[in-house]
């Protein structure tokens, strides 16, 4: 049935996923600071909100797309909090770290709101298509209430446990895709240098088992795989500087739990290294260039 649902955040990822959640019906009230991104969604069908208190003011739930933990806390303290009706449902699905998540958690709870965190897998293609995979952290209650809001969206929708271990699960995962994606970069720039041609690499290796989703769903090098950021540049996607803002997660929670992950922090340092020389805006996989040029340097 038909729902009011606030969509706050609009970009790479949100602007994909809030038409999914017009198309389905809903009443999606949308709101970003960055005006040609609440357009686009406009254009996908949502329903344009002058701000977020407006956005989130008689919503059943509430959804957040934010880029990293400071954008989240501040957007719930100053503008869901005490201005969403308490019976609404709080949705984060930014990748933000578990402490955090918790005390956002903590803070609606106290105001008598439900929460989960549900960040998400499956980059811009799966958000335009409706095919995430979400990870929830919160009570049976809250992801009971959660699952039919996040399904136009998902290809699945997973309950991780309780508050936080939806951004456990997410930071774990994304410490592999850091590592494959390096790996899979060095072996398409080493493939090459020994007079391989990248597609048959390709072929080959996405059949064979170097295959991850690095290589089949978001090859590197123009022209191979299906169409992926590399296409276009390595413009849109997942910028970098998030990957690498993951990856830090990763390695303060490692640190925190006692865990070694000698391949995590590897990724962590090569992607500081791009973020350093200018790659922040450019999507993850763009770093092939800069292990390309390394061995000169
Ligand atoms: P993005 O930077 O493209 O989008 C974030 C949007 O939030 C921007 O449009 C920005 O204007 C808006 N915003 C920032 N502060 C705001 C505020 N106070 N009020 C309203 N809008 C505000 O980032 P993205 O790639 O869409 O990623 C969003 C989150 O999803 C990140 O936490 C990221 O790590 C995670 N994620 C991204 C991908 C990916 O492939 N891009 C995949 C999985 C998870």
């Amino acid at each position: 049935s038909m729902a009011r649902i606030a969509f706050i955040g609009l970009g790479h990822m949100g602007g994909g996923m809030a038409p999914n959640l017009a198309k389905a019906g809903h009443d999606v009230r949308a709101f970003d600071l960055s005006a040609d991104a609440l357009a686009k969604a406009v254009a996908g069908g949502c329903h344009q909100a002058g701000s977020t208190e407006e956005a989130v003011k008689d919503a059943e739930a509430v959804i957040t797309m934010l880029p990293a933990a400071q954008h989240v806390s501040a957007v719930y303290r100053d503008q869901v909090l005490g201005k969403a009706p308490a019976s609404a449902l709080l949705i984060d699905c930014s990748t933000i770290d578990v402490a955090t998540a918790r005390s956002v958690e903590e803070e609606a709870a106290a105001q008598g709101y439900m929460m989960v965190d549900a960040p998400v897998s499956g980059g811009i293609a799966a958000a335009a298509g409706g095919t995430l995979t979400f990870m929830v952290g919160g009570s049976d209650e809250a992801f009971a209430r959660a699952q039919p809001i996040l399904d136009p969206m998902a290809k699945a929708v997973i309950h991780a446990g309780g508050a936080g271990a939806g951004q456990a699960a997410k930071i774990c995962n994304n410490m592999i895709l850091g590592a494959t994606m390096v790996a899979t970069c060095e072996a398409f720039v080493l493939a090459q240098k020994l007079g391989l041609d990248p597609q048959v690499f390709f072929d080959i290796s996405s059949k064979a088992s170097g295959q991850s989703w690095s290589m089949t769903s978001y090859a590197p090098v123009p022209g191979v795989g299906p169409d992926t950021p590399a296409d276009h540049d390595y413009e849109g996607g997942f910028a970098a500087a998030l990957m690498l803002k993951d990856l830090k997660l990763a390695m303060e929670a490692a640190k925190a739990a006692g865990a070694y992950t000698p391949m995590g922090g590897e990724a962590e340092e090569l992607y500081q290294r791009f973020v350093d020389r200018g790659g922040g805006s450019k999507d993850f996989s763009g770093i092939i260039k800069m292990i390309d040029d390394s061995w000169k340097v």
